[in-house]
C-alpha cells in the first residue's frame, strides 16, 4: 500500500496493490495516521470478496462470498472509532464481466490489480457504541433532533 496526503493533510490517498485486503488496509492506514473520523470512497479491482446484508430480525449478517474478477464500481463509507480503535463501515458495489452488479456491506475483499481509495479526514472523532436493540455498533452522536 502506498499513501499520500493532499490538501493540507485533509485528504489521504491510498493505493492498494495485488493481494492486499481492502478493509484491513483502510484500518491500518487509519491506525497509522491516527485518523479521528473520515469519509471513504474508492474504486478498484478485486478477485475475492465477502459482502453482507444485515438481517434486522435475526440481528446478523447474511453473507455472500464472491470469487471472480470484479470491478469495485463504488466503495463508500465512514471511518470512526469503537473503544478507541479505528472502525470502518464500508459498503460496496461490484461489477462483473457481464456488467452485472453485486452490492452490500463489505466485510473483506482482495485486490487483484489496484484500488484507489480517498479518505476525507475530519479532525473530530466519531465514536460508536453497541446497540442491543439493533444489534449493531451505532454512531454515538451528541444531539437528538
Ligand atoms: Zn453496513
Amino acid at each position: 500500500m502506498q499513501s499520500k496526503f493532499l490538501n493540507d493533510k485533509q485528504v489521504l490517498v491510498l493505493r492498494l496493490d495485488i493481494d492486499e485486503e481492502v478493509v484491513a488496509s483502510i484500518l491500518k492506514a487509519a491506525e497509522h495516521y491516527k485518523i479521528p473520523s473520515g469519509i471513504v470512497s474508492g474504486i478498484g479491482a478485486v478477485n475475492f470478496a465477502e459482502i453482507g446484508l444485515y438481517d434486522t430480525s435475526k440481528k446478523k449478517y447474511i453473507k455472500t462470498t464472491l470469487r471472480e474478477p470484479l470491478e469495485i464500481a463504488a466503495l463508500n463509507g465512514s471511518l470512526s472509532k469503537k473503544d478507541g480503535s479505528p472502525y470502518a463501515h464500508l459498503h460496496v458495489v461490484f461489477g462483473d464481466s457481464d456488467g452485472r452488479t453485486y452490492g452490500g456491506h463489505l466485510d473483506r475483499a482482495t485486490v487483484s490489480a489496484t484500488a484507489e481509495i480517498f479518505v476525507q479526514i475530519n479532525p473530530e472523532p466519531i465514536e460508536r457504541s453497541y446497540s442491543a436493540d439493533i444489534g449493531l455498533n451505532l454512531m454515538a452522536l451528541q444531539e437528538t433532533l
